[in-house]
């Protein structure tokens, strides 16, 4: 068995010449695209252009969403945006829990109650939007956000009443007395 020659000895003149070559990383750990379209085989590494999937887990069937909530008190507002793309289970998991907490923190500021109508609003656009995907599979070694109870099944969704009950009942006594 020949051995490669160390660099600088003079035995490398006759030894015969045997490359050490070093394959890359992506060589040696192939990692197989989940959902990506192959574009070009030739027998070797293949070329693949990869789609962008959903922002949390990589799936490829996504809708371009964003899902809000608002926070709103008497004296400031803060709206925090989630920027998709996101596919179904990631999406849902977002819009549930970015609604109900609109619902409970959105309303105690006199801005913040119209504002957070139309965020709720929006968040329900793009809830439409995403229930109407098809499962798809998360990039590998990335998993999708799950989805959890709907938002009228979890208790702080009804701190809206609140401020319903009380906006019913100023309109109602400004109608009444004016
Ligand atoms: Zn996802």
């Amino acid at each position: 068995m020949t051995t490669a020659p160390e660099p600088g000895s003079s035995s490398g003149d006759t030894e015969p010449f045997e490359p050490h070559y070093e394959p890359p990383d992506w060589y040696r750990n192939p990692v197989e695209p989940a959902a990506s379209v192959v574009g070009h085989s030739m027998g070797f590494a293949s070329v693949t252009y990869e789609r962008p999937g959903c922002s949390v887990c990589g799936a490829q069937q996504v809708a371009a969403v964003s899902v809000k909530r608002h926070v709103g008190m008497v004296f400031w507002w803060r709206t925090r945006t989630a920027d998709g793309p996101f596919c179904r289970p990631c999406g849902i998991t977002l819009v549930r829990e970015m609604t109900t907490r609109s619902l409970w923190q959105g309303w105690w500021g006199l801005f913040s109650l119209l504002i957070n109508l139309l965020i709720l609003a929006e968040n329900l656009d793009a809830y439409r939007q995403l229930v109407r995907l098809p499962p798809s599979r998360p990039a590998v070694g990335k998993s999708a956000l799950r989805p959890g109870k709907p938002v009228l099944r979890r208790p702080l969704a009804y701190v809206a009443l609140i401020p319903a009950v009380w906006a019913v009942v100023l309109i109602t006594n400004i109608a009444l007395h004016s």
